[in-house]
């Protein structure tokens, strides 16, 4: 595998960074994870526009443009061959010293990987995932936007070691105020009769590109979409409920903290749904070349 690093493709075990690289030593940097089907890569704009924005408001000079990255992103899927992809883009703030002072990183680490997607188990997707609310509170916005999509992935890795403890794959996680925000990697949408509705992103939840396809199709579909507080209760109490994001795609959810969900199986809107993203990925995207 080749890995683009800082200006050049290099070969996968030469593609190494500096232990004096604050991504490594504070989690100060940020990044993206984008998806590619036969050849398409799929909302490759948003990406990078999101990345972008994560890095003005870590004040992270960006060291290339948004064409030049874009470029990067396709030539990393031509250069490995690859047709179907999982994409990692990675910005650090770079080389320092040993404290926290930005200002001692002379120039960002950028690294873009390319490499096969790992698809979920059929299983999970045919027959719903369980899933469990953990103690472990999602960061406050206040606190740290979770709009910034930084490498400071603790509070999230945190409730998933909650929900592997206690024997799930996944976790709920709630705000301060016990809203339910979004689970460790996922956004999540609930369906109660023609409504679809998904948490604020001012109660703690990161925007998801996957998140607002699902929201365009819903209405496309003729749904009621909307952003709205939601309770467990809400949860526990609707017709269906999935995750979104752009590994796991659409996840079916058919149990949470012991409640079953409506009929305890994949429910026909989260189908149809479905249906509609797996349309979308196939024809729209920017070409690999
Ligand atoms: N929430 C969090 C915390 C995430 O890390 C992700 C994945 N990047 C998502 C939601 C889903 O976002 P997207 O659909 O843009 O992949």
């Amino acid at each position: 595998m080749k890995v683009y690093l800082n200006g050049k493709f290099v070969e996968q075990r030469q593609a190494v960074v500096s232990v004096f690289d604050h991504g490594l030593l504070y989690g100060d940097g940020v990044f993206e994870g984008i998806r590619a089907y036969n050849g398409l890569i799929f909302k490759l704009r948003e990406h990078v526009d999101r990345l972008f924005e994560s890095a003005h408001t870590i004040m992270l000079k960006m060291p290339m443009s948004k064409p030049a990255l874009v470029d990067v992103v396709k030539q990393s899927v031509r250069v490995n061959k690859l047709r179907d992809a999982y994409i990692r883009l990675v910005v650090t703030r770079g080389v320092g010293d040993l404290g926290l002072d930005p200002r001692k990183c002379k120039a960002p680490t950028v690294f873009v990987i390319a490499d096969k997607i790992e698809l979920y188990p059929k299983k999970l997707y045919d027959q719903g995932l369980q899933l469990i609310t953990v103690a472990t509170q999602r960061n406050v916005p206040e606190a740290l936007n979770p709009q910034i999509k930084s490498l400071n992935y603790l509070n999230n890795i945190l409730g998933k070691i909650e929900a592997i403890n206690a024997g799930y794959e996944e976790a709920i996680m709630l705000s301060p105020s016990g809203y339910v925000t979004e689970c460790t990697g996922e956004n999540i949408f609930i369906v109660k009769g023609r409504k679809l509705l998904t948490p604020p992103p001012y109660v703690g939840v990161l925007r998801g590109i996957t998140r607002q396809t699902v929201m365009d199709l819903g209405m496309k579909l003729r749904l009621d979409v909307r952003e709205d507080l939601l309770t467990r209760h809400d949860l526990f109490n609707a017709d269906e409920v999935f995750l979104t994001g752009t590994a796991a795609e659409i996840v079916p959810v058919v149990k949470i903290d012991g409640r079953t969900i409506g009929g305890g199986a994949p429910g026909p809107v989260t189908k149809s749904l479905r249906q509609a993203f797996q349309q979308v990925t196939k024809t729209e995207g920017i070409r690999v070349g």
